[in-house]
C-alpha cells in the first residue's frame, strides 16, 4: 500500500521537478528536513489557531469548524508528501521500516516505555 504511494510519487515529482536527481545529497537532506518542518509547523499553527478560538474565544481568522478540519486534513496531507519524498530520496522502504519500527515499540510497550 504504501509502496505503491511511494511509486505514484515518484512518478509525480520526476514528471514535474526533473532536475531533483540532480541535487547534491546534503542539499536534498537539508531541503527535506526543513520543508517537513515547516509543513508541521503550519498543521500546528491551524490548530493553534483552532485552540485559540473554540477554547479562548479569540477568532482570528473566523474560521469555522468543518474549514479547520479541512485545513488540518490538507496540512497532514502535505506532512505525509514531504515523508514520502523524503523516503524516495533516500531509497527507504516506508512500509518495511514502520513494521520494524513496530516491532520494536512492541518490545519497548511490554518493558514499560509509553515514548517511542
Ligand atoms: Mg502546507
Amino acid at each position: 500500500m504504501v509502496k505503491k504511494i511511494q511509486e505514484f510519487q515518484k512518478k509525480f515529482d520526476d514528471d514535474h521537478f526533473s532536475g531533483w536527481n540532480n541535487i547534491d545529497y546534503n542539499e536534498k537532506l537539508l531541503y527535506l528536513s526543513t520543508a517537513l518542518a515547516g509543513e508541521v509547523g503550519e498543521l500546528a499553527n491551524i490548530i493553534k489557531k483552532r485552540h485559540r478560538k473554540k477554547i479562548h474565544g479569540l477568532a482570528i481568522d473566523n474560521l469555522k469548524e468543518e474549514e479547520y478540519t479541512q485545513k488540518i486534513k490538507e496540512e497532514i496531507v502535505d506532512v505525509f508528501i514531504y515523508t514520502i519524498i523524503f523516503c524516495n530520496s533516500l531509497n527507504i522502504d516506508l512500509e518495511q521500516e514502520y513494521y520494524k519500527k513496530s516491532e520494536k515499540l512492541k518490545i519497548k510497550f511490554k518493558n514499560g516505555s509509553t515514548k517511542r
